[in-house]
């Protein structure tokens, strides 16, 4: 059964691997009277109205926006505020402006001000994704039964906020509301670290001798393989994921520093016992995420 939309016109701007994801459930769920499609490329945009996980589509996301009641940005973090300032002159009052961006402190900081009087605000960042990206890669079920956070600064209207609650909760997320700066420590040690050290290991590998390097692919299921698809991910998200969340992500960063230091330090030794008891510390992580059903 099809619910009620929560949503007149909802325009999406970025549709790649969440953008096209998040307007594939809207249709799917019936959550909105129209979806509105904008991207860049002129590629984009057409395999969106290909596809169908669209009704409409523009290039210019100031004329997306207009009488819209529900507007995401869905683009990498770098491009917000360019196209917050396109757009703000031309946000609906009473319209809801989000984002699903992996980095929320910088994103209330620099967006919170463009945000013009009688609009909502309401950041939010789905956990959810693939290594792909692009219109072709979302699918409707990307967000089933993950986390989505939402991070509103103090003094939003309740309503609002609940209204993009909803929209997840039908989209099959399970909703959390957190501090900006909470969610950028959270995710910089289940996250962005982990993406770091996946980028840094094939990059150590990409550069080993030619004679090594050839093994590498021939031998990848023993471990590596699972960091490529990892390191896979898009570059230019990335890039922006680090330098927006710098501080957490370099305090992350200095405490693993000092862990792997000991562990090269038990290995060093020869201090079995050490290593063996980390791992098995581990290793009971691993089995929380799976009860969980997180993995
Ligand atoms: P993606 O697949 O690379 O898609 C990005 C989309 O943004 C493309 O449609 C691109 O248009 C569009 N775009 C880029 N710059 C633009 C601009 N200046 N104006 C209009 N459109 C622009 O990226 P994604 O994986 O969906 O990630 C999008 C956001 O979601 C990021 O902020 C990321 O932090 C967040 N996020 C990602 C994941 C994940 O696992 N991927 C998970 C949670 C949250 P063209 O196609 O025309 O170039």
């Amino acid at each position: 059964m099809v619910a009620s939309p929560l949503f007149e016109k909802v325009a999406l701007i970025g549709l790649g691997l969440i953008g096209s994801s998040l307007a594939r459930v809207i249709k799917r769920e019936g959550l909105a009277g129209e979806v509105i499609g904008c991207a860049r490329s002129e590629k984009t945009l057409a395999t969106a109205l290909e596809l169908g996980f669209v009704d409409r589509v523009e290039a210019d996301a100031a004329k997306a926006v207009e009488d819209a009641d529900f507007v995401v940005i869905c683009t990498p973090i770098g491009a917000y505020k360019a196209i917050a300032e396109a757009i703000a002159p031309h946000l609906k009052k009473g319209a809801i402006l989000s984002d699903v961006g992996s980095v929320k402190e910088t994103v209330l900081r620099d967006l919170g001000p463009l945000v013009p009087e009688g609009v909502h605000f309401v950041p939010t960042h789905p956990v959810a994704g693939t290594e792909h990206s692009g219109p072709e890669a979302g699918f409707d079920g990307l967000f089933e039964g993950r986390w989505c956070v939402l991070t509103p600064m103090t003094g939003t209207a309740p309503e609002a906020i609940e209204r993009v609650a909803e929209l997840w909760r039908r989209a099959g997320s399970q909703v959390e509301i957190m501090d900006a700066a909470h969610h950028d420590k959270v995710m910089a040690i289940t996250s962005h670290l982990p993406h770091l050290i996946a980028y840094t290991i094939v990059g150590t590998a990409t550069d080993l001798e030619e004679s090594e390097r050839a093994e590498i692919v021939k031998f990848s299921a023993s471990g590596f393989r699972d960091f490529t698809r990892i390191a896979a991910s898009d570059p230019v998200m990335w890039r922006d994921i680090f330098l927006n969340n710098q501080s957490a992500v370099l305090e992350m960063l200095g405490r693993f520093t000092e862990d792997l230091t000991a562990l090269q330090r038990a290995i060093r030794w020869g201090d079995g016992q050490t290593l063996e008891e980390l791992f098995a510390r581990t290793r009971a992580i691993r089995r929380s995420i799976i009860d969980a059903r997180q993995a």
